[in-house]
């Protein structure tokens, strides 16, 4: 175990920065750690994973709005 995880909310924020490989290794490292042990945000990694494999085919690289407000939605009920 981690002497310092970083909290759900610094988590959930940088999901989809996670999945477009937008962050440090650093950040990457600390995101897995969390998702690792925390069955609330390995939910939601699932999900937005899912989500982002269905966008593939498409051409944008923004997290779709419908995305953003439930990850905000999430964070807020934290
Ligand atoms: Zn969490």
């Amino acid at each position: 175990m981690s002497d310092h995880l970083i909290p759900c909310r610094e988590a959930v924020r940088q999901l989809w920065d996670y999945l477009e490989g937008a962050i440090s290794d650093a950040s990457r490292a600390q995101i897995e750690a969390h998702v690792a042990f925390c069955r609330r945000c390995c939910g939601e990694l699932e999900f937005v994973e899912r989500l982002r494999s269905l966008l593939e085919s498409q051409t944008t690289s923004d997290g779709p709005p419908e995305t953003m407000s439930r990850l905000e939605h999430f964070i807020d009920e934290l």
